[in-house]
């Protein structure tokens, strides 16, 4: 079920993205439309472009042709010239959770989480430090401020490197397997803050291959393969009929014995 009203401008609008790294096409015309509040999961193969996608939405990455526009704004055409304002632009839109999380390992976890609000935003520090024990609380991690991240547990510290992308106050946050890196039993304790993000209305766009995540989550699943959005449709659809031979083919290697079927 959708939350969105599909009558508003939608918060991002990709359309025919293209990449190329050397002789290596890694997108191949990408279409992606995110309306507020929606969940969209991107599932596929290793090199499919996953990640390549995530960091053009992010401004990380200049495609070389297709446009992106925000909140019905003017579009950037990467086939033209972009400014570096367009991509500050894109990338002030966002905030993105990677793998591994990419803490400053001499800063504490407080340090950590207000080196984005009040460094590069500017906003004044006790407001920064404020905002980040409330968020901090919220993932179940207030005693942990004054701690360093290699005192923390890999769950733990992907929870900081979310709290880190929200004290941003993105409107959009975007996770690239946020959980493949975690030893089995941490993965539930991040999906489970990913999953509370998404219910309260977050925008976001996941690559994972939890498949119970994106079943619960997800308004939308995009399978990719070789640089295309191979199909997509709400989660009931792409994993109980799947129309593409393709997507059936990936379903069933990632399919686990504890996803059923
Ligand atoms: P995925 O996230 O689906 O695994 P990626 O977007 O990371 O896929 O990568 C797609 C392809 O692009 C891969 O073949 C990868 O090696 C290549 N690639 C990604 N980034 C770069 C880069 N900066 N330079 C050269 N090749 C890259
Ligand atoms: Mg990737």
């Amino acid at each position: 079920m959708s939350r969105t009203d599909p009558s508003d401008a939608p918060l991002l609008a990709a359309t025919q993205l293209h990449k190329r790294f050397g002789a290596n096409e890694v997108l191949r015309g990408i279409d992606l439309t995110l309306h507020r509040g929606e969940v969209v999961v991107l599932i596929g193969p290793s090199g499919s472009g996953k990640t390549t996608v995530l960091r053009s939405l992010n401004g990380l990455e200049t495609p070389d042709a297709g446009t992106i526009a925000v909140d019905g704004g003017p579009e950037i055409d990467f086939a033209g010239r972009v400014s570096s304002q367009q991509r500050f632009a894109l990338r002030d839109r966002s905030a993105m959770v990677f793998q591994h999380h990419n803490l400053f390992p001499h800063f504490t976890v407080l340090e950590n989480v207000i080196e984005g609000p009040w460094r590069v935003q500017g906003r004044p520090k006790g407001e920064a430090i404020d905002a980040a024990r409330l968020l901090l609380d919220r993932v179940g991690l207030a005693d942990k401020e004054n701690a360093r991240p290699h005192q923390l547990s890999g769950g733990q510290q992907q929870r900081v490197g979310i709290v880190r992308a929200l004290a941003l106050r993105p409107d959009l946050l975007l996770f690239d397997e946020p959980t493949s890196a975690l030893d089995p039993e941490l993965v539930g304790e991040v999906l489970l803050v990913i999953k509370e993000l998404a219910d309260e209305g977050w925008s976001m766009v996941v690559v994972t291959h939890e498949l119970s995540f994106a079943r619960e989550a997800a308004d939308r699943v995009l399978f990719m393969d070789g640089g295309v959005v191979v199909e997509q449709g709400p989660p009931a659809q792409l994993f109980g009929a799947p129309q593409h031979e393709r997507t059936q083919k990936f379903l069933t290697r990632i399919l686990r014995p504890l996803d059923g079927t």
